[in-house]
């Protein structure tokens, strides 16, 4: 697996290149606001390795994974979201996934529909 790919959008914001709203950064995880806002809140929480998606993840990325849960944990603190809030990851074209590098939707600030569309 690569730790950088060059084309990924994502890749881009963790090495600095592309500009972000940063929210959050350490040694594995970075969290910034999404550029197209669905709620007040609306944060994108991501480990700086490239992972695909959902669907390219193993037992070996047990550790990131605690780790990105913990940001969004952080994120929904800082953001006094006590009422709640959503957590998303979509995984391939069908689910509407547009940028093949994983990363959680952290959403909230407002009541939210079920079932998503
Ligand atoms: P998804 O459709 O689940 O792959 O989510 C990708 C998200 O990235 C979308 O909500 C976009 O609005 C968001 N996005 C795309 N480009 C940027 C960017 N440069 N900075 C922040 N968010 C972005």
């Amino acid at each position: 697996m690569t730790e950088h790919d060059s084309d990924c959008l994502f890749c881009g914001i963790v090495s600095g290149e592309i500009p972000a709203d940063m929210v959050h950064e350490d040694d594995e995880v970075v969290a910034f606001r999404d550029i197209a806002p669905r709620a007040p809140t609306h944060v994108l929480v991501i480990p700086r390795r490239h992972i695909a998606d959902a669907q390219a993840l193993t037992h070996a990325d047990a550790a990131v994974l605690a780790r990105l849960f913990g940001v969004v944990r952080k994120v929904a603190d800082e953001a006094g979201l006590d009422r709640g809030y959503r957590v998303v990851t979509n995984v391939g074209p069908e689910s509407g996934q547009t940028v093949f590098h994983l990363h959680f939707h952290l959403l909230g600030g407002r009541p939210m529909a079920w079932p998503p569309g």
